[in-house]
């Protein structure tokens, strides 16, 4: 390719195509590189996409996209071996005609979303890798090269939308490589059950999903998490916890999903079912003291990429285009003012990122990435065990008197915890919270 381009964007996964998608529906020259064989092949997500984020790139999505169900109930579950105490929440409300979350298929949507793209007139190629991000003299990057040919690619501004991995960045020196207490490793399969079947045992009807999210023993004292994603015609099941958590417990993430999935709770949701596809991904989840720089001379940084995801409310992909968008918009604001693409110019970018409910939910939690993992064995093993004893205690009829169990419960965490663990542990988790 010998033309210069206005931007390039690489990577077509959410955050990539936010970003190619704003800069080429305002008339700017764009290519997209991605590296699979098309958009959404090597993406891996749960997956619940939010709408408001995706209605302000494409507002009538809802008519083309491949969308699986709207979610009309969410189930917490914090778990121990033989139990689970749930709190769900369903509401017809949720049952809008514009439904507020949906379950995707990412492989699906993701086509679908880089059409939306290329409609606009972006220049899109897939089985494309990047291997390089091309600086002048003055550090300005100017371009990338990829596994194509050796010649370079030029263009005003580069975006990095390549996910967590993020090796065109650590490689050229923009950020530092992902610590492995800041990321989770994910695994996942999907589980097909015909239609009826999922409705009977979810309690749904039509186009209406659930969602299941497990915390608990399920995780072995790791700081994790399990969950159970309602599509049409399969299920989406899955766990993941911090990287550096496996190698200090030495537990395996397929051992963890096998458990998962023989759980007393959760094997009959999925009895029957065929595995069709097994994926493993990363999370960034070290929060807002793990992001990077977002911006520099000639490039900006978005998504998982920049590590903008809320682990606290599983939410990844809408951050993901927020930050695509945001930056495609400071991009052209900085090209419709003949502006260079310079490190003062972008912070635009950041700025525009710094008043989104991106960057203020991420400074909201950010102590929590670090309280629960240096407190995962209480948070994830200790408590989950305390309450279901608890909830035990209160349900069994077996004729002891109601305030000797009370009593026995209480008895039971004072005894796990003491009294200044417990007080040490709610004020912590509150402040964290806060
Ligand atoms: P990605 O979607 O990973 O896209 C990056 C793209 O860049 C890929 O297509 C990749 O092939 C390409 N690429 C990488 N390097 C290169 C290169 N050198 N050259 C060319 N192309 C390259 N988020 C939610 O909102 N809801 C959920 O329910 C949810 N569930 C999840 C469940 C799991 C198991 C996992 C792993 C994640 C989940 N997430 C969820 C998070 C969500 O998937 C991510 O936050 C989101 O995909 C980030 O989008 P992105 O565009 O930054 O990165």
């Amino acid at each position: 390719i010998e033309e210069r381009f206005d931007a390039i964007v690489i990577g077509a996964g959410m955050a990539g195509n936010a970003a190619a998608h704003t800069m080429a529906s305002r008339g700017l020259k764009v290519l997209q590189l991605e590296r699979g064989e098309y958009p959404g092949s090597k993406n891996v997500q749960g997956a619940i996409l939010y709408a408001d984020m995706l209605e302000k790139i494409v507002p009538e999505f809802r008519e083309e996209a491949p969308l699986e169900r709207r979610l009309i109930e969410q189930r917490m579950w914090m778990m121990t071996d033989k139990s689970h105490t749930g709190m769900h929440y369903r509401s017809d409300e949720f049952n809008e005609e514009k439904a507020n979350r949906y379950t995707i298929i990412r492989s699906q949507f993701d086509r679908w979303f880089s059409k939306e793209v290329q409609a606009k007139g972006a220049l899109v190629i897939c089985e494309t890798t990047v291997t390089e991000l091309v600086s002048d003299a003055y550090g300005k990057v100017i371009g990338v090269r990829t596994d194509r040919d050796a010649d370079t690619i030029f263009a005003d501004v580069v975006v990095l939308a390549e996910g967590v991995n993020a090796l065109l960045g650590t490689r050229a020196g923009l950020r530092p490589a992902p610590k492995p207490e800041n990321v989770a490793l994910a695994v996942k399969e999907m589980h097909f059950l015909p239609q009826e079947t999922i409705d009977a045992r979810f309690n749904l009807r039509g186009d209406e999903g659930v969602v299941i999210e497990a915390v608990g023993t399920i995780s072995k004292g790791m700081t994790g998490m399990g969950f159970i994603y309602t599509n049409k015609e399969c299920l989406s099941l899955g766990i993941g916890c911090l990287v550096s958590d496996f190698a200090e417990k030495q537990q395996t993430p397929y051992g963890l999903l096998e458990a998962f999935k023989k759980h007393p709770s959760v094997a009959p949701l999925i009895q029957g079912s065929e595995v069709k596809e097994y994926a493993a991904h990363l999370i960034p989840e070290g929060g807002y003291k793990a992001i990077p720089d977002l911006f520099g001379e000639g490039w900006v940084v978005v998504g998982d990429a920049a590590q903008l995801n809320n682990a606290i409310h599983r939410e990844g992909s809408n951050l993901a285009m927020t930050s695509g968008r945001l930056a495609g918009e400071a991009i052209f604001q900085i090209k419709s003012r003949r502006d260079p693409m310079t490190k003062q110019n972008l912070s635009l970018y950041k700025t525009y990122i710094d008043d989104s409910f991106v960057m203020k939910d991420l400074k909201k939690y950010k102590d929590m990435p670090h309280l629960l993992h240096t407190n995962s064995k209480n948070f994830f093993l200790t408590y989950p065990e305390l309450i279901s004893t608890a909830m035990d205690n209160f349900l069994r009829v077996d004729g002891k008197p109601k305030l000797e169990k009370e009593n026995a419960s209480i008895r039971s965490f004072v005894k796990q915890r003491s009294l200044m663990g417990l007080f040490g542990d709610a004020f912590k988790f509150a402040r964290a919270w806060r």
